[in-house]
């Protein structure tokens, strides 16, 4: 932002916050001989006395490079509020906010040359939810009025000046915060589910290879289980380039084959797939990974591409293995 100023004589910044100082009296004298890059900053956070805000208003409408370092300010004193940490309000802080927001805007209406109160709009503060809009609505903003009586006090620095502190005030007090409360909520479910298969994995998995099958000599896979026996995941290769297939996985329950998720293979034959079982793995007496058919009526003599077998029920041969999710 200050490349643009590098003739200028070098100014000893340090000093000119004094009062009283030299480098003070660019206010006094002309706005348009020297450069407001220092005030700026203070500009866009809204921190200036009205002397200097007037003095940086009346340079910015001359001078292009102070303008665009403003832009770049405003920029990011508009990035500021997604740094804060949201919160949720009491009901009493949103009311009082939206008083002093209905407030400001009437001040800052009046100060506008040739503007009527009730023509002032705030362009920047969303329309209020129903949660607030029935005590706290600002009343300016309900005058309704033909749309080119509203765009003429849409231009000038104030209104984008104002916009600055409002948003922070906003997100400071939780506003955004109650709008993405339905979101958070989401996400915290889907945070639990992951919280709760992580722990079902970290408290202890037991890997069980799996067998390549009569359709499949050269396939590998194996299926890993959570703590609790029931969820898990099932990994495969099939070792072949035929591209993305699905296959199928089957648990043999009380001698019936009962299908209970599948699990889509890459170009390289590799997939693997999440598991939910209804009672815990190893009461199983076998489980089948079979490719899923295209054609429906021809599963009933499918071969296994892979398959775990034994006598008995297969948490007896199940080995204990620590194996990441
Ligand atoms: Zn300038």
């Amino acid at each position: 932002m200050s490349n643009a100023h590098g003739q200028q004589r070098p100014r000893d910044r340090r000093s000119y916050r004094i009062a009283g100082s030299g480098e003070r009296a660019f206010l006094a004298n002309s706005a348009l001989n020297d450069h407001a890059e220092d005030l700026v900053p203070g500009y866009a956070l809204g921190a200036l006395d009205a002397q200097e805000t007037s003095a940086v208003d009346t340079h910015v409408r001359t001078c292009l490079a102070c303008e665009r370092a403003l832009i770049d300010a405003q920029r990011t004193v508009g990035m500021l509020p997604f740094t804060v940490p949201l919160r949720v309000p009491a009901a009493d802080n949103k009311v009082a906010l939206f008083a002093r927001v209905a407030h400001v805007q009437k001040a800052a209406a009046s100060a506008l040359p040739g503007a009527h109160t009730a023509h002032f709009r705030t362009l920047t503060l969303p329309r209020s939810t129903e949660t607030v809009g029935a005590t706290a609505a600002p009343d300016a903003s309900s005058v309704e009025l033909p749309a080119g009586t509203r765009r003429q006090v849409r231009t000038g620095w104030l209104v984008s000046a104002l916009s600055v502190p409002l948003l922070i005030a906003l997100v400071v007090t939780g506003f955004w915060g109650l709008q993405l409360r339905n979101e958070l909520s989401s996400q915290d479910a889907q945070l639990a589910e992951l919280q709760s298969e992580f722990a079902n994995f970290a408290s202890g998995t037991t890997s069980y290879p799996l067998s390549p099958g009569l359709d499949a000599p050269q396939a590998e896979g194996q299926i890993i289980m959570g703590a609790n026996q029931q969820d898990g995941m099932l990994q495969i290769d099939v070792n072949s380039k035929n591209g993305p297939q699905s296959y199928e996985l089957l648990v043999n329950h009380d001698g019936k084959l009962e299908s209970v998720g599948e699990v889509t293979v890459n170009q390289d034959g590799q997939g693997q797939a999440r598991i939910a079982l209804d009672q815990p793995f190893g009461d199983y007496e076998s489980v089948h990974i079979r490719a899923k058919s295209l054609d429906a009526n021809a599963d009933s003599e499918q071969f296994d591409t892979l398959v775990r077998d034994s006598a008995g029920p297969l948490g007896s041969t199940g080995s204990g293995l620590d194996v990441g999710p």
